[in-house]
Order: structure tokens, then sequence, then C-alpha cells
């Protein structure tokens, strides 16, 4: 049998955990976030320093990673402004997660996180979200252009009607709509639907000088493109020659897969995070030839850079 990536020292051992890390984000060697000094006579490690002691630690523990900057005489490590600062998880056990939620095509639930991990619940659930924000693209750019296909499309993330309903549960709920826009053979963005905001959400995400296939939802006329083909569902029209959703269809199937079966109790606060998984997941997936190690990279990279966006975004 193969041998398990998740055997690997960086997921066991902290100082190969900062060495991974660090290669991913310091591609040039270290850099200092208080002054950006990146000049490397200029920055030393400190082996041996050892943290306060606490009452499970007596006698502190040694600091993995610190460096000391000589131009602006701080500490730091590569942890320091990036969404890895927010807990005091070993690194090792931050890798082990974005490993877990990069390689599960229908994604990981808090429960399974937090017992592979061995740690709490609400630690589970912290180290999940904080790696779902990492995984949003930082800047989205448009989908489309000249010449190009864009879907969009919706779906509604219903429970099955087999699964057994909880004591007065009202049968009149309104479940999430979640609309998605893809350009065909390229990256999909996900939201959750906002009918007063389907134009906005079209004009700052889709090229104006697409091509858009969509259903026949009204919420579509007028779209901000350059050509608009709706195919009718009512009539039993899905495919009119390069006028269908299908790229979307499958994505909404391991979507719904995921969130109603993964995912349970999803707050509607939080499903654009959860979206953001799925999208990542999409984005960098196997037929790109982007492989579990090199998904798990690219979720590494997210983490720099965004540690104060996300403090905002959880106000
Ligand atoms: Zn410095």
């Amino acid at each position: 049998m193969a041998k398990s990536v998740l055997s690997d020292a960086r997921f066991h051992n902290e100082e190969a955990a900062f060495a991974y890390v660090e290669a991913e984000l310091w591609p040039n060697g270290p850099v200092c976030p208080h002054c950006e000094n990146a000049d490397s006579a200029k920055i030393g490690r400190l082996a041996n320093v050892r943290s306060k002691p606490s009452k499970k630690h007596p006698e502190g523990v040694v600091r993995v990673g610190l460096r000391k900057c000589y131009a602006c005489r701080q500490q730091f490590t590569v942890r320091i402004g990036t969404v890895f600062e927010d807990s005091a998880l070993p690194l090792r056990l931050w890798l082990q997660a974005i490993h877990l939620l990069c390689s599960s095509k229908k994604g990981i639930s808090t429960r399974q996180l937090q017992r592979i991990l061995g740690c709490g619940m609400k630690t589970a659930w912290h180290l999940g979200h904080r790696i779902r924000f990492a995984m949003a693209p930082g800047n989205p750019g448009q989908l489309g252009g000249l010449g190009k296909i864009v879907e969009a499309d919706e779906t509604e993330l219903a429970r099955s009607r087999k699964t057994k309903r909880p004591e007065g549960f009202r049968r009149k709920t309104h479940n999430p709509v979640v609309m998605s826009l893809v350009e065909r053979g390229g990256e999909v963005r996900s939201t959750m639907l906002d009918h007063r905001r389907v134009m906005t959400h079209i004009r700052a995400f889709v090229h104006k000088d697409s091509h858009l296939v969509t259903d026949q939802a009204q919420h579509y006329k007028h779209a901000p493109v350059a050509t608009h083909e709706a195919v009718d569902h009512s009539k039993y029209e899905w495919k009119r020659g390069e006028a269908h959703t299908n790229t979307l269809e499958g994505f909404f199937s391991v979507l719904k897969r995921g969130l109603v079966g993964v995912y349970q109790h999803v707050d509607k606060k939080h499903l654009n995070r959860y979206l953001a998984e799925f999208d990542f997941r999409q984005n960098n997936r196997e037929k790109l030839g982007i492989d579990d190690v090199q998904r798990a990279k690219h979720a590494i990279r997210g983490m720099a850079g965004k540690r104060l966006t996300y403090l905002d975004s959880s106000a």
C-alpha cells in the first residue's frame, strides 16, 4: 500500500512544519513583517528561546522558527501577519487541517476535524473557518471575456425529504439558494443568492464582453453582457448546442453532497465561507493537474496577508 501523505514529517514535527510553511511564504528567504527587511544577512535565527512559563508548561516551550531582525531589532516567525497567527495551535496541526480540507472532495465536518486533530470542538471550528477564509481568492477578477462563455445558475440547498424532520419543524422554511458563475474551462465563483443583487454581482464578476448562458429566470434578463442565451428548462430543454449550464450542474452535485451531507447545519451567515471552500477545490482540481499536495500549497499561500481582513469579516 502506498505510504499516506499524512505520515510526512511536516504533519508531526514542528520544525519540519515551519520549514515547509517558510518555503511557501518566503520563497526568497525570510522577510521581517515589522520593517519588511528581506536582507538575510540582517536576519538571524534565535535557537532555544523558551516561551513564558504556563500552567501546562511550567518551564515554557522552545519557540520554533523564531527569528530576529537586526534592522528593527524585533523578533518574528513566519506565522506573524498570516491567518496562522490567529491560534496558538502548533503549525503541524494547521497543516494537517489544511491537508484534510484540501483533499476531501466534499469537505470535512468540524467533528471529524476535531477527532483527527485531537483538539476541542471550538478550536476545530475556528481552524476550519480560517482555512476556508484563506481559500477565498484575495482579489477575485472577472470571469469570461470576448468569445468566452460564462454559465450562471442557482441551486437550493434543501435537505433530503427522507431526512426526519425534528418535532415542530415548519414546512415553509427558506432554504438558502446558491448562485454560481463559471467560465467554461475556467474558474467558478459562488455566493449566496440575493435576488436584488444579481445584476450587481454579474457586473462585478462577469466581463461585459462575455456570452452568458442561463436558464429562463427573470433576474438574468438584461444582464450586462455582450450576448445572453437562455435554455428553457420548463420545456425540457437542457442543451442547445453550446447553450447549457452542465458545467454548473456537475459542480452543484458535489456542492450539495458536501453542504447538505457533511455540513448539516450551515448557518447562513457562514455560507459564503463554505462556498469559498468548494470553489477553491473546483478551481484547483485534479483535472487541471493539481494534486492534493499542490492544492494545500495554494491554500497555505492564501494564509499570508489576510489576517486583518479575517478579523474584519468575522466582526
Ligand atoms: Zn525588521
